[in-house]
């Protein structure tokens, strides 16, 4: 049994989304059926549906920062109610029994996590997922955050990818007042690694490649700026790191970046999910440096990050588009001109 849903699909790595019906289970026993208000537009969407990472399934519907109103659940759901505010972030599904996901850290499941979209859910006949680029979702329960309520809606959306991708390894790795932390792009992740790196307390530098979003990184958050195309400014730098938060999202030297960081310091990659460039090793070992990855975050983890925004007014800073915008979106995103996030009004699917 299923329910036909209004979506947003693309049928080949090369071809445009368009309107497009998608089938959603009738809410199980512990299902949360979610009428969706807005979704954040990530740079992940894009890859995902161009088959940059060599797994899409097609069709293909994107979208994992979705905020909307509980429209029913199943009938042992106590967590939630018709009407609540909630958010589904990247994931939807886990084993539940490995020890990542007895630790709350469901995006390292041993049995690997079932993804928004793109996963083949093995708990249910290993059905392809399909993302928030749609009116609705049914979500198990214990995969669905409650949103607060004081927060705006369409610029909470992105706090469910590019906010908890960001919050967790500044957490991870106690990013705290005395330390200086590098920001690498500025785009949805990055503006977020700002806000909340100077939100813990962090001396901020906004490492970019685009100098005219110097001043927009300065009323993000940012105490300084440092462009990284040039070379004097950046060897200025060099040692004077404790953590690099690097975003870019395809394949690039590291070695610039490293000779920014000092002893024992980190350098945490979130962007880039390909093969890398080779990195000089003896920049590791020379200051004993340390390159680490870092994958959004699990349930507990973005339910704490909600709360902390909550508590502190902190929002994602969004362009609203109508869902029909959202191929030019796409575009705008790989000429570097998102400021800072895209998050599609779902009103506009009809
Ligand atoms: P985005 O909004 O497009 O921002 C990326 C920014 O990186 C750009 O605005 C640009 O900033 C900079 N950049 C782009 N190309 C570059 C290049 N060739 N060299 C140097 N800098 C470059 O993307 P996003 O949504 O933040 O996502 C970033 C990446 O994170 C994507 O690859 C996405 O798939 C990945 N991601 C990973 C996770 C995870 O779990 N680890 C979660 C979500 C997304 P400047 O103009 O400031 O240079
Ligand atoms: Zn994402
Ligand atoms: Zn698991």
């Amino acid at each position: 049994m299923s329910i036909t849903v209004a979506a947003y699909a693309t049928q080949s790595a090369t071809e445009n989304l368009a309107p497009f019906s998608i089938e959603r289970r009738t809410p199980e026993k512990d299902d949360v059926s979610i009428d969706i208000l807005y979704c954040g537009v990530c740079h992940s969407d894009l890859h995902y549906a161009r088959n940059d990472w060599n797994f899409t399934i097609y069709p293909a519907v994107p979208g994992h920062e979705i905020v909307g109103r509980v429209a029913g659940t199943g009938s042992e759901v106590t967590s939630f109610k018709t009407g609540d505010l909630v958010a589904v972030g990247c994931l939807v599904d886990s084993c539940r029994t490995c020890a990542s996901c007895e630790e709350g850290l469901e995006q390292y499941c041993d049995q690997g996590a079932v993804m928004t979209y793109g996963s083949l859910d093995y708990k249910r006949g290993k059905q392809p997922t399909l993302g928030g680029y749609a009116k609705n979702i049914v979500v198990n329960e214990g995969y669905v955050l409650r949103m607060p309520e004081n927060l705006n809606p369409a610029a909470a959306a992105p706090l469910l990818c590019a906010g908890i991708t960001t919050w967790s390894p500044l957490k991870e790795w106690n990013v705290g007042p005395g330390m200086t932390v590098g920001v690498i792009g500025l785009g949805g992740l990055g503006h977020m690694g700002v806000k909340f790196a100077h939100a813990m307390g962090a001396r901020v530098v906004m490492i970019t490649t685009s100098p005219d979003k110097g001043n927009d990184a300065m009323k993000l958050g940012a105490d300084d700026v440092l462009i990284s195309s040039d070379k004097d400014a950046m060897k200025a730098q060099r040692g004077k790191f404790d953590f690099l938060l690097d975003t870019i999202p395809v394949g690039h030297s590291l070695n610039p970046y490293l000779l920014l960081l000092k002893r024992d310091a980190t350098l945490a990659i979130v962007g880039a999910i390909e093969p890398m460039d080779g990195f000089h090793a003896g920049m590791l070992l020379a200051r004993r440096r340390r390159i680490v990855g870092s994958s959004i975050g699990g349930i507990k983890e973005t339910q704490e990050m909600l709360d902390f925004c909550a508590a502190n007014g902190v929002v994602s800073d969004i362009e609203m588009i109508s869902i029909d915008n959202i191929n030019e979106a796409y575009e705008r995103m790989l000429n570097n001109d998102v400021k800072y996030r895209f998050v599609i009004d779902m009103a506009s699917l009809k």
